[in-house]
């Protein structure tokens, strides 16, 4: 229905900044032959054979939708959520705004140790005041004003050095209003192969263990809230009688794995942990498009260098193509991202200049003409109406906009075009 995927539904709300990026994105609206056609899905209203016959090429840049599994005993448990659905609902994704969290517990713990494991332990830290002038949905402020939760405690299998956070996001925790960061300083001690790592390491790492000594060192101030940082401690099982009352953890060790990395190793040493939520946020997977081949290992279309690949010869399917997540696996900022769509429109235009690109065998007004009898199909104008109607609900309260987050309503805004 509205463009900008990732900065409308993943970015975390307190970084506006990042979210200025979609300029770019109406820069290029702006330019002659760009369409938009909202509100249309992939494998359900229209197929990935419609639009190959129709187009000289279709580029897929749809992302990894899925979250990861833990694979441990309790992990459906009522209470045990992914962090890919806790963003999207925080985000105020239509799919998602009926989806309900209990945060009446004083505990939450969040598996996983990357960036979206900080944004949403920042999310549970930070205060009404601070939420209230963001974008976040106007559903998820009102529950997490009526949060209990005062203690946030973010669990990395592996120890500081292998911590796959960047050191911003790192460093913001320690600027939350009403939350301690804590580290015990035990936990952040490292071995005799992290320490020949960290000699080597880039600076991200090197400025990351820097920061988590300095948090180790630390006095809690007092704040109502704490994120507590742990490490080398993995979930064995999530408990709970009907719904998450504990999760068990498992103290780790590194350990060389054979390609050269430290890999964690259960030491056997247990612990459980009472929480009434568990949010995991052990990355994301891309999910299999009907008619466009997929690779189950990697769980991304099947491609190489964003040229999209027959399943049968391996060979480039002409005229089909992937970036950004779908194409490389859940990794990387937007300027990854951005560098990516690049390498794959490079070698489109490659692929045109050779004449490879396959002749439509079907008109495109023809498939608009038929769609358009189906689907509320929203335009770029559409997507501009519900856009101006964001920011000027958002403007009374300083906030950059107030989300439409039911279908019906942003329709409803995009037909009126008021
Ligand atoms: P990520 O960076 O790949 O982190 C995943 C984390 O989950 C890693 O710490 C990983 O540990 C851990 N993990 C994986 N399997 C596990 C298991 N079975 N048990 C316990 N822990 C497990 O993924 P992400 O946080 O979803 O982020 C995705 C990408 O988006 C990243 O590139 C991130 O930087 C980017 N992002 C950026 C921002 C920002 O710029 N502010 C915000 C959000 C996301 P191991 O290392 O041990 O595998």
């Amino acid at each position: 229905m509205t463009p900008s995927g990732l900065v409308r539904f993943g970015v975390a709300p307190d970084h506006p900044k990042i979210k200025s990026v979609t300029r770019v994105f109406d820069k290029t609206a702006r330019m002659p032959g760009f369409n938009f056609h909202g509100n249309v899905e992939v494998g359900t209203d229209v197929t990935h054979e419609q639009l190959a016959n129709a187009y000289h090429a279709v580029l897929y840049a749809v992302g990894t939708p899925r979250d990861r599994r833990l694979g441990i005993e309790g992990e459906d448990l009522p209470g045990s959520v992914s962090a890919t659905d806790f963003v999207a609902w925080y985000n105020g994704h239509p799919d998602y705004a009926d989806m309900d969290f209990d945060l009446s517990s004083r505990r939450a713990v969040v598996v996983g140790n990357g960036n979206v494991a900080l944004d949403v332990a920042r999310m549970l830290a930070l205060s009404v005041d601070e939420l209230s002038v963001t974008d976040i949905a106007d559903h998820a402020i009102e529950l997490l004003r009526a949060s209990q939760v005062e203690e946030i405690v973010v669990l990395g299998r592996r120890g500081p050095v292998q911590a796959a956070f960047t050191n911003p996001e790192l460093r913001e925790l320690a600027e939350l209003e009403l939350a301690d960061v804590v580290v015990d300083p035990a936990d952040i001690e490292l071995d005799a192969s992290s320490t020949a790592t960290l000699a080597q390491a880039d600076v991200t790492t090197a400025r990351n263990v820097e920061t988590l000594t300095s948090y180790a060192a630390l006095t809690p101030s007092g704040k109502p809230r704490k994120v507590v940082l742990r490490f080398l401690t993995s979930p064995v099982a999530i408990e709970g009688d009907g719904k998450v009352e504990a999760i068990v953890v498992e103290r780790n060790a590194l350990v060389e794995s054979e390609d050269g990395s430290l890999k964690a190793q259960p030491t056997g040493e247990r612990e459980r942990i009472e929480t009434g939520i568990v949010l995991r946020s052990i990355g994301y997977v891309g999910t299999q498009l009907p008619g466009v081949p997929f690779d189950d290992r990697r769980m991304t279309v099947l491609n190489r260098d964003g040229r999209v690949l027959d399943s049968q010869t391996g060979e480039p399917l002409p005229g089909v193509y992937a970036a950004g997540w779908i194409k490389r696996g859940p990794s990387g900022v937007i300027g990854t991202n951005k560098k990516c769509a690049q390498e794959t429109t490079t070698l489109l235009l490659e692929d045109f200049a050779n004449g490879r690109l396959p002749e439509p065998s079907a008109s495109s007004e023809e498939l608009l003409t038929t769609l358009r009898t189906t689907v509320d199909v929203v335009d770029y104008s559409g997507w501009e109406a519900i856009d101006a109607h964001e920011r000027a609900l958002g403007e009374p309260t300083g906030r950059p906009r107030v989300k439409l987050v039911r279908r019906e309503e942003q329709l409803e805004r995009a037909t009126v075009r008021a």
